[in-house]
């Protein structure tokens, strides 16, 4: 349940790798699976700025509270900059917190691993011009019964289905940061946990606390965006976090103008 990226020129995929274009793939998850649920428990659910966004507004929480109650910090793909999971419950079956009796309990909001299952993908980053390309790519855990189910789905309809789009476009501007952040030039020799990681952490995660950044405001007023665009910065979470990527193409926050 990760989002892959592929580079640009990287036309073969690993030979366990094929994608699923337009054919159909058989899946179908309800309640009277034998092995409802089971997917919700000793996961490792990676947690994108999106998700944690949607889950928190979910909960009607800030993303600080969601983030203390709900996640850890893990060294992940980056080499250079943490990932996010969502930490299990300490009980002996370390389910997810929002698993409740019925399923879960996020369902419209859960993040985004969670609604691409059985699918992974995976996306050119660097096509040549035009639109960015993505794979699909079937998966499956062993234990998953999903998969014996008679319901046929396409790649795409099962993107429109699990209301991906959006999710999509979010985690790719996240993976773009991502891999900016893989560069250990972009720390400037601070090492992790610098202070320039911490800001780069909560600007990414902490949306909230972002918002309340005091360089935020500076940062809009230099910017070139117009009137309606900054009104719609000042009060919607997720135009906040799509100028995330400007203001670190453009500028590093801290450095000196
Ligand atoms: S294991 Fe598969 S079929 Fe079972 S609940 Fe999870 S996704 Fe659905
Ligand atoms: S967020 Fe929902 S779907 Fe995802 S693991 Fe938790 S309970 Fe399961």
């Amino acid at each position: 349940m990760k989002n892959l990226n592929v580079a640009a020129d990287q036309k073969k995929f690993p030979e366990h790798m094929r994608p699923l274009g337009s054919s159909a793939f058989r899946f179908r998850c309800h309640s009277g699976v034998g092995c409802f649920t089971r997917c919700c428990r000793q996961l490792e659910l990676y947690l994108y700025p999106y998700d944690i966004l949607r889950l928190k507004k979910r909960l009607g929480i800030s993303s600080e509270e969601f983030l203390n109650r709900y996640t850890g910090v893990v060294k992940g793909a980056n080499p250079c900059f943490p990932s996010v999971v969502m930490v299990m419950s300490d009980s002996a079956e370390k389910t997810c917190p929002f698993l409740g009796e019925a399923g879960c309990t996020v369902y419209a909001d859960r993040p985004s691993a969670c609604r691409t299952y059985p699918l992974e993908r995976a996306v050119d980053r660097n096509p040549s011009p035009g639109a960015a390309r993505e794979f699909y790519f079937l998966t499956n855990h062993d234990y998953c019964l999903g998969h014996g189910e008679d319901k046929e789905w396409t790649a795409k309809e099962w993107v429109r289905d699990q209301n991906l789009q959006m999710y999509n476009q979010m985690d790719d501007l996240w993976a773009e940061l991502d891999t900016l952040f893989a560069d250990s030039a972009t720390w400037r020799g601070e090492g992790s946990a610098g202070p320039r990681q911490l800001l780069a952490f909560m600007v990414c995660y902490n949306v909230d606390r972002f918002r309340q950044y005091h360089n935020v405001q500076k940062l809009l007023d230099q910017s070139r965006l117009d009137k309606s665009r900054r009104r719609l910065i000042e009060r919607d979470d997720e135009a906040l976090l799509e100028i995330r990527d400007d203001i670190y193409r453009q500028r590093d926050p801290e450095r000196p103008q």
